[in-house]
């Protein structure tokens, strides 16, 4: 039997919005202390930081290792989505979604590693995009940073496995956040949520809590001999 270990440090990027602040109310109730660092933070727990700074990180990671001790899970959950045809993507907007969604995943996971290290103990989960099974047309940049954090779960999990450190990936789906009301709001779907809800097989849209409660699993003590996965969390659309 697996002892039940509660009450550790986790950290969520992203944290003040959307999944990321669903994964931190989730692993808040599951005993952990719990830290967000956000552009925008929200809340006491809140830290401001922006993930493509890694000054920044590391000044706010300062701040939590006083306030909450050393971090052992890290949660990447700070992206930023993007659409334009590939012929008209300048390299500056291909290098900022990719700064954000792959950069900041590096530089985050860098900075909290000395911890886990030390620890013998780590948990790090990457929210990727469903979009990394399928392809997404006028997302290229966006796609190509996902795949790429899904790469870099792998290689990951193969080194850090030997010192107690899993690291996996949720590519979530079609999930009800300010990031997707923004996008169907500008007619950027390729239909509507309700056109997108009729062609996901379990026929609802994804919920922030729904991509929480496998990062809940993930981050557990029980799933120690999970490493390496890329677990698809999209009702179905992407097999
Ligand atoms: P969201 O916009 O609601 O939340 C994203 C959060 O990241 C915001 O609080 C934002 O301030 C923060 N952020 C953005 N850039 C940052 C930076 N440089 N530094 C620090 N924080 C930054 O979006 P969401 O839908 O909750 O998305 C969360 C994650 O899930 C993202 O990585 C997104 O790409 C991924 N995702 C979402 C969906 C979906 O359907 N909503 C689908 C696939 C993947």
């Amino acid at each position: 039997m697996i002892a039940k270990t509660a009450g550790r440090t986790a950290v969520v990027t992203g944290g003040a919005s959307g999944i990321g602040r669903a994964i931190a109310e989730r692993l808040s109730a599951d005993g952990h202390r719990v830290a967000t660092l956000d552009l925008h933070p929200s809340g006491e727990s809140g830290y401001k930081a922006d993930v493509t700074d890694r000054a920044q990180i590391d000044e706010a990671l300062a701040g939590i290792r006083r306030e909450f001790g050393p971090v052992t899970i890290l949660v990447n959950a700070a992206g930023r989505d993007g659409f334009k045809r590939f012929a008209k993507l300048s390299f500056e907007e291909w290098e900022q979604i990719v700064d954000v969604n792959l950069h900041g995943t590096f530089h985050c996971i860098q900075a909290v590693l000395p911890d886990m290290l030390e620890a013998g103990w780590g948990r790090i989960v990457n929210i990727s995009s469903s979009s990394t099974h399928s392809g997404q047309p006028f997302m290229a940049h966006y796609v190509a940073a996902k795949s790429a954090v899904n790469g870099l779960t792998k290689a990951l999990a193969l080194e850090f496995g030997p010192k107690g450190i899993t690291v996996n990936a949720i590519p979530p789906g079609f999930v009800d956040t300010p990031m997707l009301r923004g996008a169907a709001e500008r007619g950027l779907l390729g239909g509507t949520v309700e056109d997108h809800i009729g062609r996901t097989p379990v026929r609802r849209v994804g919920l922030p809590e729904d991509i929480a409660a496998a990062a809940s699993f993930f981050a557990s003590e029980e799933a120690g001999y999970i490493t390496g996965q890329i677990l698809g969390v999209n009702g179905g659309r992407n097999t």
